[in-house]
């Protein structure tokens, strides 16, 4: 048993592993580190009733201060692990020091802050990730663009679409680049509080590969019913900043696609996936690609280390090649999986991913590996956003998406993990 697990992360992953370690009895200490500011909070309300307004910051948390003190957890924030030395079982720790003006924290904070060093006898890192910004990586910033990963970006946004409602021009309208989960919440929330919303995608849908074309369309309707005007096929090659003429010549973003087209808005987002963070684990020679690679027990290249949750790349049973995934059930199941292993009570780990979104009243679930579907079977009715859709690839259920379904979409997902062989994958995704 170790003395010390150390978790380098505070999200659902690291806390998810560290309240398994004191529900599975581990008595020694469980120190958690983050970057972030605010100790353990709920991601998944960010765009959704932290953006809308309908609760504030003091309703995110996970757990209350007293909870983790209970545990007890000692939860260091605003707390970067800089350096990782695998041999030595230690790491370097630093104070960020915030710069930016919403109190976001950026990798230029870091490098100015008072430095520690921590021993460890097993090491979790659920390092979750960043977004991936909309700007090329390495030029300057684009003028105007707002990314979300954080709460700080939570409620900048909320602050910038607060004052677009009722805006003239340009100024009061929202152009969101990436129709994927992230965009379309915030395109949801935006259009309820009466901003003029425009919804970029570069691919020929919103959602696709994540859920039935049907479904996607059904989607795209439902925006469209909210004023949502949605574009499809746009490569966004850059964002120019222009004083607006009509409107004190306060400053607008215009967004130009490759084809000529241009968009003026008083706020872009660029909500176009993320990237892992994995630069603490590459910098101390653990094993990486797109992720921290893992086995099935959560445990990297290096011993005593482990990872979890988004950052993590992990053996797909639905494939039998590797995949990392970005659900919050996920993080959740991993981080929990990844506290057993180190406790040396480990399970191969094989769940059937499922996510959901939440737009408009609709909450909409996903459950298996929506991509490897090659034909989906819908029961219901679309129209009133009540059905489940099976997907199937060579005749096998592989997927499943439902709205007003719950218990239906519960029976697929397990169906779904039924047809895991034990070597993990099912024939027919094989
Ligand atoms: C806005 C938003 C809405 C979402 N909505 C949904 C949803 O509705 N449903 C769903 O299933 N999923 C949703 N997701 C995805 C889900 O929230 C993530 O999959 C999940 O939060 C990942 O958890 P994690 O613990 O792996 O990583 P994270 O939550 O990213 O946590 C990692 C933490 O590690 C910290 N960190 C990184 N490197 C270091 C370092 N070197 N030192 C110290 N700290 C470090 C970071 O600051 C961060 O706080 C959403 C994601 C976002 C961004």
């Amino acid at each position: 048993m170790p003395g010390r697990v150390v978790i380098v992360g505070t999200g659902i992953a690291g806390a998810a592993a560290a309240q398994t370690l004191r529900k599975d009895g581990f008595d020694g200490e469980v120190v958690m580190i983050g970057a972030d500011r605010r100790p353990p909070y709920r991601r998944t309300m960010l765009t959704k009733d932290l953006l809308s307004g309908r609760v504030d910051a003091d309703r995110i948390p996970l757990r209350s201060a007293d909870a983790w003190q209970t545990m007890p957890v000692e939860i260091r924030t605003g707390t970067w692990a800089a350096d990782l030395d695998p041999v030595g079982r230690s790491i370097t720790t630093e104070d960020v020091s915030i710069s930016t003006e919403d109190g976001s924290i950026t990798t230029e904070d870091v490098g100015t802050g008072a430095r520690a060093t921590l021993d460890y006898d097993a090491l979790l890192l659920a390092t979750g990730g960043r977004a991936r910004r909309l700007d090329p990586p390495g030029g300057p910033a684009w003028p105007g663009v707002l990314h979300v990963r954080d709460a700080e970006d939570a409620l900048a946004l909320r602050s910038r679409i607060g004052e677009a409602v009722g805006a003239p021009g340009p100024r009061g309208r929202l152009v969101i680049v990436g129709a994927g989960l992230i965009g379309c919440e915030v395109a949801a929330v935006a259009a309820a509080a009466g901003v003029a919303v425009t919804l970029l995608e570069a691919g020929p849908r919103p959602l696709a590969g994540t859920v039935p074309e049907a479904v996607s369309e059904m989607l795209a309707d439902l925006h469209a019913g909210h004023g949502v005007t949605i574009e499809t096929g746009v490569q966004v090659t850059g964002v120019v900043g222009e004083t607006d003429s009509d409107t004190s010549g306060k400053g607008v973003s215009v967004v130009q696609a490759a084809d000529g087209r241009k968009w003026t808005a008083g706020v872009v987002v660029g909500a176009v996936g993320m990237i892992p963070a994995t630069e603490l684990a590459q910098s101390a020679g653990l094993d990486v690609a797109d992720g921290i690679l893992v086995d099935e027990y959560c445990a990297t290249s290096a011993p005593g280390v482990y990872a979890a949750g988004d950052a993590a790349r992990f053996p797909d049973p639905f494939t039998g090649g590797t995949c990392r995934i970005e659900h919050w059930n996920h993080g959740q199941a991993h981080g929990a999986a990844a506290a057993r292993a180190i406790l040396g009570n480990g399970r191969p780990y094989r769940e059937v991913p499922w996510c959901w979104t939440h737009q408009y009243g609709v909450n909409l679930q996903i459950a298996g590996t929506p991509q490897a579907a090659d034909e989906w079977r819908t029961d219901g009715d679309l129209g009133a956003r009540e059905f489940l859709s099976v997907g199937f690839a060579a005749g096998q259920e592989v997927a499943a998406v439902a709205a007003g379904r719950p218990k239906e979409l519960r029976a697929a997902r397990a169906r779904i993990g039924e047809h895991l062989t034990w070597s993990g994958a099912p024939a027919a995704a094989r």
